[in-house]
């Protein structure tokens, strides 16, 4: 059987199906139903945080952040080290990227080289805690607060990170997750804005629902609600996530004793409990990865290369030089790693690979 970089869990049907029975029997499909009511009101319980809005995806969850803080032109100091709709976000808001560096130890945004990039139109921060690794929050609200500026987090693979023991969504004006089915945590499409100001939020609660209740019209919204069905699936799945964190991290061990130092790993920061999400692995060379790509591949095998390309060379984006995340893309692979992933395939991934690079 082929083996993929990921597989979405999946909840024993009965589970789903006591939750879609009571669809059928109330006929609520969606319009902030009972499911998604129930499902907003522990994912908030779960995460600790207040102002918790479940929406259809991750990437209006990004578009949300932006709306809601006001943020509809100039400039929003970027990653170029993100899936690409970090920075399709942004230019669908009709603002403009401005892509700082990362950090080569953990692939995050380099905080201290945000200053230099701050202009008299830069509006917001929007930084990637990528694969589950903490930003430098700190750090980064320092320079928000003396700039002025507003913070956003893509959070999507922050599901279950903490970060000196709070959520890693806890940080910023706003962040954003998303439950799409290949994350960690999936409704099969769904997203999630944490928003830190009440005023802030009210205005998202209008914006992700046409901007109006009953007749009255207050602003200009979009429709970002989520159905009954889909938050059917996160009721289901929510029980497991514990079980889910835990099996990951199984695998990730294991890849970690069977790869034995062949390849570098991302630097874990101190005060961060991981979720596990990914298992980034960087090569010397891309050579090395296309290397270790067919080898794989051969057994039925297939990583992923998140994230390439660097995002500031994108073909409709004229985005600054990022050398660090430029040499990072073409190097960085992501191995297969889900619940249920056997121990013979781990292991397996893991002889090919060292068989490839430390002969
Ligand atoms: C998955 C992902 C998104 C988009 O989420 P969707 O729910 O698929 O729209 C945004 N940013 C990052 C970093 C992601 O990995």
């Amino acid at each position: 059987m082929s083996v993929y970089v990921t597989k979405s869990f999946m909840p024993p049907i009965d589970e789903y199906n006591k939750y879609v029975k009571k669809i059928f029997e109330s006929g609520v499909l969606t319009n902030q139903g009972p499911c998604v009511q129930d499902l907003q009101k522990k994912l908030s319980a779960y995460l600790g945080v207040d102002n918790f809005h479940y929406v259809t995806n991750g990437t209006i969850a990004l578009q949300l952040a932006l709306s809601s803080l006001d943020i509809n032109d100039g400039e929003i100091i970027t990653t170029p080290f993100s899936y690409v709709a970090t920075t399709s976000s942004v230019l669908w808001q009709r603002c403009k990227p401005v892509f700082v560096d990362i950090e080569p130890d953990n692939f995050t945004i380099d905080a201290n080289k945000i200053e230099s990039a701050i202009t008299d139109k830069t509006r917001a921060i929007m930084a990637v805690h990528v694969f589950g690794y903490a930003c430098n929050v700190d750090k980064i609200q320092q320079i928000a607060n003396k700039y002025n500026l507003k913070v956003i987090y893509d959070g999507a693979h922050a599901f279950g990170s903490k970060y000196k023991n709070k959520s890693l969504l806890s940080y910023g004006d706003v962040s954003t997750c998303s439950f799409h089915a290949t994350k960690l945590f999936h409704t099969v499409e769904g997203g999630a804005c944490i928003v830190r100001d009440k005023s802030v939020s009210d205005k998202l609660e209008y914006q992700k629902r046409f901007g109006h209740q009953g007749d009255t019209h207050y602003m200009l919204g979009i429709n970002a609600k989520q159905s009954e069905f889909h938050a059917a699936m996160g009721l289901a799945n929510y029980p497991y996530i514990a079980d889910i964190i835990a099996d990951r991290k199984r695998v990730s061990d294991m890849y970690d004793n069977g790869l034995g130092g062949c390849v570098v790993r991302p630097k874990k920061q101190s005060d961060l409990e991981y979720n596990y999400a990914y298992y980034p692995v960087v090569f010397k060379s891309e050579a090395e990865l296309l290397n270790v790509f067919s080898a794989l591949n051969a057994q039925d095998i297939y990583p992923r290369r998140y994230f390439y390309p660097s995002l500031n060379k994108l073909p409709y984006v004229n985005g600054e030089k990022c050398p660090i995340s430029e040499d990072i893309s073409k190097r960085i692979a992501c191995l297969p790693l889900y619940v249920g992933l056997e121990n013979e395939t781990i292991q397996k991934i893991s002889q090919v690979i060292k068989a490839t690079l430390c002969r």
